[in-house]
């Protein structure tokens, strides 16, 4: 496996690919690798001939006051599990190399409105201008996102669809701890008590599953239960958002009679976790 630092590099390395009709298969990520990103990796490896796995923790998408440079980092260790994973190229590039001259952005505002979005202004702004510059970099035939980002995962195949970007948006389910917790490099945040309390965020997800399942179709009543569900059993952590909303369009939806993303956001002591389920009619 190369590691490559210089976009240029890397695209005139995954163009030489292409021309010699091999298929492409692209994982972006920041680093930290868990069994999510190396299922993704996985998922990508056996749908094409080349690997190709970007490590960058992308400032843009970072607001003032988050942890851009406490985000937990080890090239070392990710480089190694990124080989075994089959990657031909490791790319990871310095944010100069990413921004140089005036800026440019991607935004794709109504999909970015609620949510993260809305709690983390200008970060789907700086995940769609980085994702863009990457899918243009590597140019695969298909790219891997987690759906445990689901939003995220809702505005880059929006983007993809409006710049006529030549490429698969596939998703990945989420990949759990055995107790549940969305698997997420945030996860080391933690202290040995936030950690034991965390699984209740999913859990809670799965109640509101089994209310709907018995016949409360009321997103306002749902969010109500699961706001008491979250107050009795993770009494410390702090409910940044609960909606429910469109799969596609990330907009809130009132009632499910379709299927509906529900997507919560809960800070634990120094971490933002976020999870998701959908919930089908
Ligand atoms: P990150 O390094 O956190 O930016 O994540 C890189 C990619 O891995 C994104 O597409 C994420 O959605 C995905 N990912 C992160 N955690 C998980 C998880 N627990 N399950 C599935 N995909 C994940």
């Amino acid at each position: 496996m190369e590691i490559v630092r210089d976009p240029l590099e890397l695209q005139r390395m995954c163009a030489t690919w292409r021309r010699e009709g091999l298929r492409l298969g692209f994982v972006p990520t920041m680093g930290y690798f868990h069994a999510g990103h190396l299922a993704l990796m996985d998922a990508a490896r056996a749908q094409s001939d080349r690997l190709v796995v970007s490590l960058f923790v992308n400032p843009s998408q970072f607001g003032p006051g988050e942890d851009l440079a406490a985000y937990p980092r080890d090239l070392e260790r990710d480089s190694r599990l990124a080989a075994e994973r089959g990657a031909a190229v490791l790319f990871v590039p310095d944010p100069e190399a990413m921004y140089r001259g005036p800026d440019v952005w991607v935004d794709v505002p109504q999909v970015a409105a609620h949510l993260c979005g809305a709690s983390r202004p200008g970060h789907f702004r700086g995940v769609a201008t980085v994702v863009a510059k990457l899918l243009l970099l590597a140019q695969p035939h298909v790219a891997v996102f987690g759906e445990k980002d689901r939003q995220q995962l809702a505005v880059i195949r929006a983007m993809a669809r409006q710049l006529f970007l030549p490429v698969e948006i596939a998703g990945h389910p989420i990949v759990r701890e055995a107790d549940g917790l969305a698997m997420s490099s945030r996860n080391v945040y933690l202290t040995p008590g936030e950690r034991a309390a965390a699984p209740a965020i999913h859990r809670g997800l799965l109640r509101v599953r089994d209310w709907l399942l018995a016949g409360e179709r009321h997103c306002a009543a749902l969010a109500g239960r699961l706001r008491e569900f979250y107050a009795a059993e993770l009494p410390e952590g702090r409910i940044d958002y609960a909606e429910f909303v469109h799969p596609e369009t990330m907009t809130p939806v009132a009632e499910i009679d379709a299927p509906v993303v529900l997507a919560v956001a809960v800070r634990l002591g120094k971490a933002r976790l976020i999870d998701n389920v959908l919930l089908e009619s």
